[in-house]
């Protein structure tokens, strides 16, 4: 008998009103021939309020005591919703993360699952009772309870759906997946798919709708999910491997608002140096986000990242003390700054998306601070209080509300049932282990950077349409900010055949836009490593930048996405490098 999963947010089960609603649509399902696992979150805002008890006692409460109390919040709506179905006149039975058997590791407040055990929970299907799991929580080896993080009862659902071959539903307070948050984008337009690359970076770019771990379960799992209102029958949005119209360069944009930046200035120009810092960070289980690193002049170079705002205080005690060890210069701080992107799977076959965005971001007066671009998304970091604007413009641009004539019709998802749920079950231990799908090396490609470039709206828009006027395609930009200068640094790579042509439109520009000094690498090597999950698995970092730092390798340019991370050195060790990134990975390829 097939499987359905069905997760109800908290705003779904806010009252008891809306928890029977919620019943009667298992209920539904039921009759209709499903087994159906309801996954719960906490009533309404109640996992806040609980947030806001600790915090009257103390800033930075233990993060186990935390835990034991976010968790509670799903017990009070499981058990809830279990008397609901009860007093429908249907059976119904609640289990919290433990006794369902979610082992998780032990980092509280973003656990990450070892495994399930789905014993108990086919065994009450079968006696013909609806299900109903705990969601955001699990217990670590010493039955501690543990929490996903923030929303991860999206993941509890899909991981579920993931192990017993269900199918997933995500009732929400949205009818499904907008190409932008409905909230603060007016014109944003719920899409009928979206393929789970796109998902995994609009979610790890800020678009709150799922928890982006969920996401990376449902693509490894190849688990269908069903993004839906709580309010109505109509269809929403599938995430599954089909995207709603591949050939569009932009189908999405998302915002993170709170964003801090972290400038080193002066980081000796060394193998090893990236290696301390982000290995530092990491270990304190931080998710750098966007990493620029300009090619260094005289020795030195300057690595700015950014990290989420309430992770500010534990990043820079995290990197303290490796600046002494290394002899950096400066370490200086931004908390008033948030990031704007825009993702698409047709952006990499497309010139042109890149100068767009930023040229839209100029005519809106937005000064842009960081750049960084990958295969899929464009990143851009910009003042916090322009940040709603800046996401309307970058929609407006890319005509986010025009369906396109290829859009694909929305159906309901088929999962392919797991023939002997338990045997699945086993094999999924280790569930939210690394997976490495590919390690690449490119070497068509050169580098550009201009240095001592005026930190002003409209710089970036005008060198980049220059070159794409040249139907030159610029592969990877980044733009990094100097401290306590008005100047920037820009840097991106170009196919090596285009780097004099490009030099020469630099050349030509300089009475338009004033810059220092263009310094360029006619050969340089991206290595690319692919898999999932690779920015919020911290260990990615460490063994990335450990493995090349072993290899003696000096790292040029460092770009890192939800399903990508780039890295780009030196032609001559470009090789070395992809050697040391094969090994430092082999325990996780999965071809
Ligand atoms: P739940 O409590 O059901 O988990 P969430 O608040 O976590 O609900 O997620 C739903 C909210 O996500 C919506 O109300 C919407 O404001 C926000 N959101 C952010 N980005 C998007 C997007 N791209 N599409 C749809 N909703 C989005
Ligand atoms: N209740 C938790 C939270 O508010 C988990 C969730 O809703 O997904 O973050
Ligand atoms: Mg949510």
């Amino acid at each position: 008998m097939s499987i359905i999963v069905q997760k109800f947010g908290g705003t779904s089960v806010a009252t008891t009103e809306k928890i029977l609603s919620a019943a009667r649509k298992a209920i539904h399902a039921q009759q209709q021939g499903h087994q159906v696992v309801m996954v719960v979150s906490a009533m309404g805002k109640n996992t806040d309020t609980l947030v806001s008890l600790a915090h009257e006692l103390m800033d930075r409460p233990p993060a186990r005591e935390m835990d034991m109390l976010l968790s509670t919040g799903e017990q009070v709506s499981v058990a809830l919703t279990a008397m609901a179905i009860t007093s429908l006149g249907h059976k119904a039975v609640s289990l919290t993360g433990a006794q369902i058997g979610i082992r998780t590791d032990n980092v509280f407040g973003k656990a990450r699952i070892i495994s399930i055990s789905t014993e108990r929970m086919q065994k009450l299907l079968d006696d013909g009772n609806i299900v109903i799991a705990a969601g955001f929580q699990g217990i670590d080896e010493d039955f501690n309870i543990t929490t996903l993080g923030r929303g991860g009862s999206d993941t509890t659902a899909v991981s579920l759906a993931a192990v017993l071959g269900a199918s997933c539903e995500i009732y929400t307070d949205v009818d499904g997946v907008y190409t932008a948050d409905p909230r603060i984008v007016t014109e944003a337009r719920k899409v009928s798919h979206t393929s789970y690359d796109e998902m995994l970076e609009m979610a790890s770019l800020g678009a709150g709708v799922m928890h982006s771990r969920s996401i990376e379960f449902a693509k490894k799992f190849s688990v269908p999910v069903h993004v839906r209102s709580s309010q109505d029958e109509s269809e929403g949005t599938i995430i599954s491997t089909v995207s709603e119209d591949p050939t569009r360069g932009v189908s999405g944009a998302a915002v993170t608002m709170d964003e801090a930046r972290i400038t080193l200035t002066g980081v000796p120009n060394q193998p090893g140096s990236s290696n301390a810092i982000f290995s530092s960070i990491a270990r304190a289980n931080i998710t750098v986000d966007m990493i620029v690193q300009d090619a260094g002049v005289d020795g030195f170079s300057n690595i700015s990242f950014t990290v989420p705002s309430s992770e500010l205080e534990p990043t820079l005690d995290a990197v303290e003390p490796v600046i002494e060890k290394l002899g950096i210069q400066k370490l200086s701080h931004q908390d008033n700054v948030s990031k704007v992107s825009v993702v698409g799977i047709g952006m990499a076959e497309q010139a042109g998306v890149s100068d767009r965005m930023f040229r839209a971001l100029a005519q809106a007066e937005i000064n842009i601070h960081m750049i960084t671009t990958s295969q899929i998304k464009i990143s851009v970091l910009v003042d916090r209080d322009q940040a709603l604007q800046a996401i309307n413009a970058v929609h407006q641009t890319f005509e986010l509300d025009h369906v396109s004539p290829e859009a694909v019709p929305a159906e309901s998802p088929q999962a392919t049932p797991a023939a002997d749920p338990a045997a699945a079950a086993n094999e999924l231990q280790g569930m939210e282990e690394l997976a490495i799908t590919d390690i690449a090396l490119d070497n068509t490609q050169a580098s550009i950077s201009i240095k001592g470039v005026a930190d002003t709206p409209g710089i970036a828009a005008t060198i980049f349409e220059r070159v794409a006027q040249e139907n030159i395609f610029v592969d990877m930009i980044i733009q990094s900010f100097l401290d306590n200068t008005d100047l920037a640094s820009l840097s991106f790579t170009v196919n090596r055949n285009d780097v004099e042509r490009t030099l020469g439109v630099l050349n030509e520009m300089q009475s338009d836009v004033s810059y220092q000094q263009v310094v360029s690498n006619p050969a340089v090597a991206k290595l690319s490593v692919s898999g999932i999950g690779l920015r919020s698995h911290t260990g990615v970092a460490i063994r990335m930048f450990q493995s090349l730092a072993e290899a003696g390798l000096n790292i040029e340019m460092i770009n890192t996405s939800e399903v990508r991370v780039n890295v780009v050195v030196d032609d001559s060790q470009g090789q070395a490098g992809c050697d040391a990134l094969n090994k430092a990975f082999a325990d996780v390829m999965h071809k």
